[in-house]
């Protein structure tokens, strides 16, 4: 059984559930990663396409109709969506909605947690590459780390409990921070997870010289804190998690060097409703289209459900096997496509 009990398990070809939705509110962000958004210039979704909080909540109905439990709001920079408490509410009086999640750069968060926890909000991770201001401003282009600490503090107050906080780990950028990281969650209550630089669309400037794997963080790890266990668990979440000594957890996310495709029961909404079965696909369902058009919630759960039923994709294994990696797509194929873009299908 699913999520929610009435419904059967709906599965791919490789037995994996639909069980996870991430949405993606906007492709618009108030950084410019490195990894993430290295250019200057970017080609923007058309703003009469983008989905109504309505049509957004309207769609994710369908999906959790369909079995799906877990919900994570992102984008881009998923705060920049002018007044979002409003659509976390919409989500939040959905029963079938189990786990209402929130990835954010954390720039706009000291102003918005109180709302959103209001709204019902169940959980909250935090983006943060480093603990250095300039190093924030060379890795985001921005100068907004002090805002990033103060909306870390601001979700603590408004009463989040199980925040995480992502680092993508760069080599001769950040990865002499690790322990630090580890010592700053420590400190706050909040679960580190280190994520290998992937070669996303997006990450047009992406070299394997810059990728620190996981093994290459576990070693760095030990050698400050001595013996590192694996957590033993059965979950389909991207993070294997470890053990320090003194009993501090934190996850490693390798999508690069150790694909999790096959526990992978995640799919991915565009803000403007293009539905993506991978991070890595590069062809998508439309379901703005028929949405718009007046299809019934049994019509887009079918068509949904046979694409679900039909997916075989397993994009990081895929590109793992390439002999010569290099940035995966390139930057006039994004620029035709912004529906490529990470930022524009949800990280
Ligand atoms: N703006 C929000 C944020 O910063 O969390 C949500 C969107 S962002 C695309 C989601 C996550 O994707 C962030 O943790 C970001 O660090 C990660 N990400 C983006 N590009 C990446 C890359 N090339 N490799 C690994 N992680 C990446």
């Amino acid at each position: 059984m699913s999520a929610h009990d009435s419904v059967p398990v709906l599965r791919d070809t490789l037995g994996r559930p639909l069980a996870s939705l991430r949405v993606s509110v906007t492709d618009r962000c108030n950084l410019r990663c490195l990894y993430c958004m290295p250019e200057e210039e970017y080609v923007w979704l058309p703003r009469e396409e983008l989905l109504s909080f309505e049509e957004l909540a309207q769609l994710v109905a369908v999906f959790t109709e369909l079995g799906v439990g877990e919900v994570r709001l992102t984008g881009g920079e998923p705060l920049v969506r002018h007044n979002l408490d409003r659509l976390v509410g919409m989500l939040a009086a959905n029963a079938h909605v189990r786990d209402l999640a929130l990835t954010t750069n954390g720039v706009l968060l000291a102003e918005q947690a109180e709302g959103l926890r209001q709204a019902g909000l169940h959980r909250v991770t935090v983006s943060l590459d480093t603990l250095r201001p300039e190093r924030f401003q060379a890795m985001t282009r921005r100068d907004d780390h002090a805002r990033v600490l103060a909306g870390i503090d601001a979700a603590h107050r408004a009463g989040f409990t199980k925040t995480k906080l992502d680092t993508v780990v760069m080599r001769g950028r950040n990865d002499d921070e690790l322990a630090d990281m580890i010592e700053f969650g420590r400190g706050r209550g909040i679960e580190v997870r280190f994520i290998e630089y992937m070669d996303v669309a997006g990450a047009t400037r992406w070299s394997s010289a810059e990728v620190v794997s996981r093994d290459q963080m576990l070693e760095q790890l030990s050698r400050r804190y001595g013996q590192i266990t694996p957590v033993v668990e059965d979950s389909s979440a991207p993070a294997a998690r470890f053990l320090l000594p003194d009993g501090t957890v934190f996850g490693i996310i390798a999508s690069t060097t150790a694909p999790f495709c096959r526990r992978c029961d995640r799919s991915r909404l565009t803000a403007d409703g293009m539905w993506y079965r991978c991070l890595y696909a590069t062809q998508g369902t439309d379901l703005r289209g028929p949405l718009r058009a007046g299809a019934s919630g049994a019509a887009l759960a079918a068509q949904i459900g046979d694409a679900w039923r039909a997916r075989d994709d397993r994009g990081a294994e895929l590109r793992k096997a390439e002999r010569f990696r290099r940035a995966f797509v390139g930057l006039e194929e994004l620029r035709r496509d912004p529906h490529l873009e990470m930022h524009t299908r949800g990280g």
